[in-house]
């Protein structure tokens, strides 16, 4: 775009009230789109697994088989990257650990 405007090298003052308007939408919506996945060697959390509201959320018990306990990525929790996942794994092994 800057290319377009013929902005490259211009100092700020130089550029137009509407160029100016134009950079600032350019900024704010830009978005990006990703063009794949890197597949399962890099992949870092599963989606699926036990439906949480077949369980006991105290426990991690299932409701329909008392006695049988699902935690961490057997479950269908997927977090956000930064931990949530392992927070995920903690909490509910605490949880079902603590119960048993
Ligand atoms: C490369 C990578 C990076 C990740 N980075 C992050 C991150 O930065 N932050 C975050 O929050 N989450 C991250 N995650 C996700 C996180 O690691 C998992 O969500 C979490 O470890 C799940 O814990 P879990 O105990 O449920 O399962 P797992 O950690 O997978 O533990 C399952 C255990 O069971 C064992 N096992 C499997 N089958 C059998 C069997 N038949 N008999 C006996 N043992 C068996 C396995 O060997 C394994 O030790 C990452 C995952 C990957 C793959």
């Amino acid at each position: 775009m800057l290319n377009k405007k013929n902005l490259l090298g211009k100092k700020w003052a130089e550029v137009s009230k509407k160029d100016r308007q134009a950079l600032k939408e350019l900024i704010t919506n830009w978005s990006v789109k990703p063009a794949g996945t890197l597949g399962w060697k890099k992949a870092e959390v599963m989606l699926g697994g036990v439906d949480t509201k077949e369980l006991d959320g105290q426990t991690m018990m299932s409701r329909n088989h008392p006695g049988l306990f699902f935690i961490g990525e057997c479950v269908d929790v997927t977090g956000h990257l930064g931990g949530h996942n392992f927070q995920w794994a903690w909490a509910s092994g605490f949880a079902c650990a603590h119960s048993i």
